[in-house]
């Protein structure tokens, strides 16, 4: 499957949604053991937001549209750290761009997201898990869209073990030192589960079009 339809998208943002609504308990645990715990809660009121924003204004011109409805949910609804950096996630990749790719989409959200938190690769926090699969989607060869989404899910949850052996820059966890060796990054974690869920609904898509 080469493209999807801007309902196809709205569609897969939705799973993505539902994912991290049903994955706010273990998101929730996995913040509590290094920061404060309330990632699982931001994440899934954040997305709760999306979903109904992406439902009540269905249908969009653009997937541009779909990413911008998203991203400003989330920004809007979000408190502390992650509202910002997740809600640029999704915003990134709007500024300026027409009807681009998913990675030329992501790779614009990347690089938002480290302009505006200041986050390296290495540092602990969701960038490690964006960065990877940005990476992964860059490179996969031929225009397949589910191929590219495997391969950034498979980066994005190899990102998310690279975060246990990392010490934190940002958050809360930044205090415990070496003591957040071992721990996984929540935000990284948030990430894996979006692209896993994208994937899904893009390996699923393609099947029903085969
Ligand atoms: P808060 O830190 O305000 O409690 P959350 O718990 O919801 O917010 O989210 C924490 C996650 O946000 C971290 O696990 C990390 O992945 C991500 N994060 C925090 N600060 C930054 C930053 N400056 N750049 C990128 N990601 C960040
Ligand atoms: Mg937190």
């Amino acid at each position: 499957m080469k493209t999807m339809t801007v309902e196809q998208v709205t569609d897969m943002i939705i799973y993505a949604c539902d994912a991290i609504i049903e994955n706010k308990p273990y998101l929730t645990d996995i913040d509590s053991a290094i920061g404060d715990g309330d990632h699982g809660i931001g994440m899934a009121g954040g997305m709760a937001k999306a979903k109904e924003a992406l439902l009540a204004e269905r249908p969009f011109p653009d997937v541009n549209a779909v990413f911008k409805t998203t991203g400003m949910s989330m920004l809007n609804s979000i408190g502390g750290a992650s509202g910002v950096i997740f809600g640029t996630m999704f915003l990134g990749g709007v500024k300026g761009m027409g009807a681009l790719s998913l990675a030329k989409l992501m790779r614009g959200s990347l690089e938002a997201v480290k302009e505006r938190g200041k986050a390296q690769p290495g540092d602990k926090t969701m960038v490690d898990a964006l960065e990877l699969a940005v990476l992964a989607m860059e490179n996969s060869t031929g225009d397949d869209l589910p191929a590219a989404l495997a391969a950034a899910k498979d980066a994005a949850h190899k990102g998310v073990e690279d975060t246990k052996q990392y010490v934190a820059k940002y958050g809360r966890a930044k205090s415990l030192l070496e003591r957040a060796i071992g721990h996984q990054d929540a935000g990284a974690t948030s990430v894996a589960i979006i692209f896993e869920a994208m994937h899904s609904y893009a390996a699923n898509a393609a099947e029903a079009d085969a």
